[in-house]
């Protein structure tokens, strides 16, 4: 029997404001422990939270930009549990009526097809505080900074349906938070965190199969492998005839397996119910109409206009617009120079290539988007080749140089001369008479041989337009 996964994702996002979502303390990460924080955050008897309004605008521009429907009323509700980094004993969180319901977000497959991916809610709630483990004694501290920080969580309908796909998903709601500069995204730092729900089912029928929960995914290459391995191992338990156990399972990131955390029999029974605390949110149409107008260009926005405006094919529009600011370094580009498909060669080969090596991000691209422009005009003007541009782009890397100044120190001006280059032609065409011969008696894929010749005998440096007319003119006239 063949199987098929099926998968959903909650998300929860760290929101960028400035003070906590219950009280005015600093959110700024890396503080001293326990300095930002006061009777609010820590939970003191008779203090009363006040939800920040930045908090609630935050979470709408989310909620607009994944196309949801923001509810006129929502409300707060208590999830009761014990731990020691949870100083009230529970955690306002948003249940039965969340901020936002209903959205989508839709993802570029590897084919280049779009396919939405639905998103059942978005909630607001307050983060937890931090324990810290003593790794030489049985001792653990415990960091309340982060108690209080906003978060916003986003759970996806089940409608994912490979580990490749989940990857792609969480990009694209990664660029969409980082276009509204609402969070950092950042996952290694714990400003975006994924658990992953997921379950087998034989293909084609339609009932879903039990699910595991898997947690402790602190990077999307974890996201992708934990879900591959936790697929194979409940393809294989149902292919030996037992059954999947729906629970929780950790990523052991070190032997690239996941563990059984805990089963449903332990899972927590939280007690929901609607804070007393806080009233009702209720968001009236003007506001969310003035969010509405607020939002920038969004990437699938950005991503229509840059085939539409460029002329580019879909899969570079793609990757070029992921993050805000390597869009910005395209169209910066492609603003001075002819051709923006060429701008978009050098980004996604070249410079991308660069960076990664070097571990870069765009902004700190020790080459700017405009000389990378002058570099290019330099072939658009026929003054040096493809290829020649190449060298001189390795050594922009390595200086402040432009582009003009290497090409002249190094005599890298591409010869365009007609007589000069007519010279070579004869001269490789006299020394290979065999090569000649044969390519007369209808061995054409020869040319490449003679091109290679010429350019070799100029340094690279002659225009291979020019090579390869008067190549052709020799070779078929004899
Ligand atoms: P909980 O609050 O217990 O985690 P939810 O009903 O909120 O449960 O579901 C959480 C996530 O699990 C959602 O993203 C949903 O799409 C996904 N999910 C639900 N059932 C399944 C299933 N059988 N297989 C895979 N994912 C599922
Ligand atoms: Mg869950
Ligand atoms: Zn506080």
């Amino acid at each position: 029997m063949k199987f098929e996964p099926v998968i959903g994702l909650e998300v929860h996002a760290q929101l960028k404001t400035n003070a906590k979502i219950f009280c005015g303390c600093s959110t700024a990460f890396g503080a001293p422990p326990n300095t930002h924080v006061c009777p609010v955050c820590l939970g003191m008897p008779g203090v009363l939270p006040v939800l920040n309004k930045g908090v609630v605008e935050y979470a709408m521009k989310m909620a607009l930009a994944t196309n949801c429907h923001v509810e006129g009323t929502s409300r707060f509700a208590r999830k009761n549990y014990f731990y020691p980094d949870l100083p009230k004993g529970y955690q306002i969180s948003q249940y039965e009526l969340p901020i936002a319901r209903n959205g989508h977000v839709n993802i570029t497959l590897e084919d280049g097809t779009v396919k939405k991916i639905g998103i059942t809610r978005i909630h607001m709630e307050e983060d937890a505080g931090k324990l810290v483990h003593d790794p030489n004694r049985p001792v653990s501290y415990v960091d309340y900074n982060r108690t209080g920080v906003p978060l916003i969580e986003i759970v996806s309908e089940p409608d994912i349906c490979s580990p490749e796909e989940a990857g792609a998903y969480l990009r694209q709601l990664r660029s969409i938070l980082r276009y509204l500069d609402i969070s950092d995204g950042n996952m290694e730092e714990g400003s975006f965190r994924c658990d992953a729900n997921v379950s087998v089912r034989p293909r084609g029928t339609s009932e879903f199969g039990t699910r595991t929960e898997l947690k402790n995914l602190n990077s999307f290459k974890f996201v992708e492998k934990a879900l591959a391995y936790e697929i194979d191992r409940q393809i294989e338990a149902l292919a030996n005839g037992s059954l999947v156990v729906q629970e929780t399972r950790l990523w052991d990131s070190e032997k690239s397996r996941t563990i059984s955390m805990r089963g449903k029999e332990e899972a927590h029974d939280y007690r929901y119910f609607p804070d007393p605390d806080l009233v009702p949110l209720v968001i009236d149409r003007a506001w969310i109409k003035e969010v509405k107008k607020s939002l920038p260009e969004l990437p699938d926005q950005r991503r229509q206009r840059f085939v539409r405006d460029y002329n580019l094919p879909e899969y570079d529009a793609d990757v070029l617009t992921a993050s805000r600011e390597t869009a910005d370094y395209f169209e910066q580009c492609a603003a001075l120079i002819s051709n923006p498909k060429t701008a978009s060669n050098w980004i996604m080969g070249e410079l991308m290539g660069l960076l990664n090596a070097k571990g870069l991000s765009i902004t700190e691209s020790p080459i700017s988007a405009k000389r990378l422009a002058d570099l290019i005009k330099l072939i658009e003007e026929g003054i040096i080749s493809g290829k020649i541009a190449k060298t001189v782009f390795d050594e922009m890397a390595d200086s402040d140089r432009v582009a003009k100044t290497i090409v002249e120190e190094k005599g890298l001006v591409q010869v365009s001369d007609e007589s000069a280059i007519e010279e070579t032609v004869a001269r490789v065409i006299e020394n290979h008479p065999e090569e000649v011969e044969k390519y007369r008696g209808g061995k054409t894929k020869l040319f490449g041989f003679f091109v290679g010749r010429v350019m070799k005998e100029t340094g690279g440096k002659a225009n291979p337009q020019v090579v390869n007319r008067l190549l052709k003119n020799r070779l078929d006239n004899k």
